[in-house]
C-alpha cells in the first residue's frame, strides 16, 4: 500500500497502460505525474483533456521528473534500462506496474497466465469457462483491457494474462492459481539472457497460491515449488489434467473422462495444450468441471491464430500472424500431416533461427521469407528447403500460390514480430487474408 503522504508517482509511459494507471490514482489522494519519451503518446490528448492538472513530461525523459519521484510505473512497453530509469534505480527508488496496483486494489480472486505462446487462448479459454460456471468474470491485462480498466467491471473472478515485462516489475501479485504455460526463447533483444527471461516469467508464481505447470517442459518444471499445492498438465504423459491417446484421443481429469479431443474446434495439439492448461487452472480455483468443459467445446479460437482463411483449388490457407517467436512457428508446424509452404519472417528479435530449421525441413516444401530478418532466417535454414524472397504480402502470396498444389498449406507463421513492415501482427493478417481472396 502507497502512503499519499510519502508518495511521488511517475507514470513512464502513456499508452494504454500509463493511462489506465493514471485513472485510476486519479481517484485516489496519491500525487502523481506522467513521461513518455514521445513527443506526442497515444494518449495525450485524452490526458489533458480529462486530468488537466497532472503534469506531463513529453518528448524525453527529463531527469528532474525522475528525481522527485519516490515510486516509477513503467509501462511495459518501456525497458528498465533507460538509462533515467537506471539511474533512479540506483537512487532507491521503487519500480512498481499497474498490476501491483490492481492488486493491491482488489481482494477478489485472481488467476494469472504467463508463457511464451497461448496467453491470450488459455486467458480467453478461462474466461468463459469462469462465466459458464456462473462467475461474472473480466479478463485482460496484456490482451485487451488493462488490468486496472477491469476494476470498472466489478466482476467475481478476475483472469490477467501478463507478459514477462508486466511481470518483471511485479512484486505484490498474489494470485489464487498461477500458470508459466511453456518458456521458448522470445523477446531476448530485451532480456539479457533466457536465464533472465525464464525468472521474470517465474515471478508470476509469487504468493502462496496454487501453481499450474506444463509436465512437458522442463524449464517450467524447474520452477516448481515442493512446499506449494501443484498441479501438471501434459499432452505427453499421465499427469492431473492431460491428453490420453488411443482410438478416440480424450482429455482426462485423473482418471475421469472430460471430453474428447475432437469436440475441440481448435487447430495443433498445442491447443489441446492450453484447453488442459485453462481447465487445470479452473479447477484449482474451484470452477466445475461440467461447466468448463461446456464453454471449451463452443470455444472458436482467436483471430491470427491458426486461423482458416481459404480453402482455393485444393490448398488450405491459414492465417497464424500471432506467431511472433520461433515456439510458436515450431507448434504451429508441429500439427501438420499436409505439405505446407510457410511464410514467415520480419524482426526475429535476436532469437537463435536455426532452432526452426528441423521442423521446417520435415514439414514444409518452400519457404517464402519477408523482412528484416529474411537473409537470416535464410542462412539458419542452410537450404534444407527451398527459399524465395518477398518484399511484399502480396509478392509473398503469389510466390506461395504458385508453389502450391492441391493438397498442401500455405501457413502465415512468421515466427518474427511484424513492426518493421507492419503496424502490428493483426495488420500483417489482414494483409494476408486480403492478398489470399484476391486470388480467388
Ligand atoms: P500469446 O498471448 O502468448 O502470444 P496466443 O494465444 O496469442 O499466445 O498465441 C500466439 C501464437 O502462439 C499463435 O501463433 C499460436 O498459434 C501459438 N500458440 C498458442 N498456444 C501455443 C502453445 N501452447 N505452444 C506453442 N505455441 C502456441
Amino acid at each position: 500500500k502507497l502512503d499519499p503522504a510519502e508518495t511521488r508517482l511517475l507514470i513512464v509511459g502513456l499508452g494504454a497502460t500509463g493511462y489506465s494507471a493514471a485513472q485510476f490514482l486519479q481517484q485516489t489522494p496519491i500525487k502523481f505525474a506522467v513521461i513518455d519519451s514521445r513527443r506526442n503518446p497515444p494518449q495525450i490528448d485524452s490526458l489533458r483533456e480529462q486530468m488537466p492538472d497532472v503534469p506531463v513530461f513529453s518528448g524525453g525523459f527529463d531527469q528532474s521528473a525522475f528525481e522527485v519521484a519516490t515510486h516509477l510505473l513503467v509501462s511495459p512497453g518501456v525497458s528498465l534500462n533507460e538509462k533515467a530509469i537506471h539511474k533512479a534505480m540506483q537512487a532507491g527508488v521503487t519500480i512498481l506496474s499497474d498490476i501491483d496496483l490492481f492488486a493491491c486494489a482488489t481482494d477478489k480472486p485472481i488467476l494469472a497466465v504467463t508463457g511464451s505462446n497461448g496467453k491470450s487462448t488459455v486467458t480467453t479459454m478461462l474466461g468463459d469457462m469462469g462465466n459458464a460456471a456462473g462467475f461474472k468474470t473480466a479478463i485482460g491485462g496484456n490482451l485487451g483491457t488493462p488490468a486496472l480498466d477491469l476494476l470498472q467491471q466489478d466482476a467475481d473472478l478476475y483472469v490477467l494474462e501478463l507478459s514477462s515485462f508486466q511481470l518483471e516489475r511485479t512484486t505484490a501479485l498474489n494470485a489464487k492459481a498461477a500458470t508459466v504455460l511453456n518458456l521458448s526463447a522470445d523477446h531476448l533483444d530485451r532480456h539479457d539472457s533466457m536465464t533472465d527471461y525464464a525468472q521474470e516469467k517465474q515471478r508470476v508464481f509469487r504468493g502462496d497460491g496454487a501453481m499450474i505447470l506444463n509436465v512437458d517442459d522442463p524449464l517450467v518444471m524447474a520452477m516448481k515449488d515442493p512446499a506449494r499445492t501443484w498441479f501438471g498438465f501434459s499432452i505427453e504423459r499421465q499427469a492431473d489434467f492431460y491428453l490420453r491417446r488411443g482410438e478416440i484421443d480424450q482429455l482426462m481429469h485423473g482418471d475421469h473422462v472430460l471430453m474428447n479431443a475432437d469436440e475441440l474446434n481448435l487447430e495443433g495439439s498445442h491447443n489441446i495444450a492450453n484447453a488442459l492448461a485453462a481447465l487445470a487452472l479452473g479447477h484449482a480455483f474451484g470452477l466445475d468441471v461440467n461447466a468448463m468443459c461446456r464453454a471449451l467445446k463452443k470455444f472458436k479460437g482467436l483471430p491470427h491464430r491458426m486461423q482458416k482463411v481459404a480453402d482455393i483449388h485444393g490448398v488450405r490457407w491459414v492465417n497464424d500472424s500471432k506467431a511472433t517467436n520461433i515456439g510458436a512457428s515450431i507448434a504451429a508446424l508441429q500439427g501438420y500431416r499436409r505439405k505446407v509452404i510457410l511464410i514467415a519472417g520480419g524482426d526475429g528479435k535476436g532469437a537463435d533461427m536455426t532452432e526452426l530449421t528441423p521442423i521446417v525441413k520435415e514439414k514444409t516444401k518452400a519457404v517464402v521469407l519477408m523482412g528484416k530478418d529474411a537473409a537470416l532466417i535464410d542462412q539458419a535454414l542452410k537450404g534444407c528447403v527451398p527459399t524465395h524472397f518477398a518484399g511484399t504480402m502480396k509478392e509473398a502470396v503469389k510466390i506461395a500460390a504458385k508453389l502450391a498444389q492441391a493438397g498442401d498449406s500455405v501457413l502465415l507463421s512468421p515466427a518474427c514480430a511484424s513492426l518493421d513492415q507492419y503496424k502490428s501482427y493483426a495488420d500483417r493478417g489482414n494483409q494476408f487474408a486480403q492478398a489470399v481472396l484476391e486470388l480467388s
